[in-house]
């Protein structure tokens, strides 16, 4: 991710970055408040040294393959479709580990 970031910067000739913004997806199993702890040390001696980490965290979302319901599936019903009870589901968002934004000049 970082590299991506430091990538990105260079494309977009930044010489400074105040605020790194990432989605992170529920299903990915990490931690944003890890992940803010963490930061400071990934990018420490590249120009993202003083930035700020900012974490867009995005809860499971499946969308039903039978009616098209998107609903936040739940362990106590199964992970069924809380529409048609159906159990045909894809998961639409929660897997995100994306490079949303940087800030900078
Ligand atoms: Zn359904």
């Amino acid at each position: 991710m970082v590299d991506t970031a430091l990538q990105a910067c260079h494309d977009n000739d930044l010489k400074t970055v105040q605020t790194m913004e990432i989605s992170v997806g529920e299903a990915t199993g990490l931690i944003p408040h890890y992940l803010e702890n963490y930061y400071p040390q990934c990018v420490k001696d590249t120009i993202l040294e003083d930035s700020t980490l900012k974490v867009n965290y995005i809860p499971v979302t499946a969308k039903c393959d039978d009616c098209g319901a998107e609903y936040t599936p739940s362990r106590e019903n199964e992970y069924r479709c809380p529409e048609c009870d159906s159990i045909h589901s894809r998961m639409i968002h929660g897997r995100e580990f994306v490079l949303d934004r940087l800030v900078g000049e």
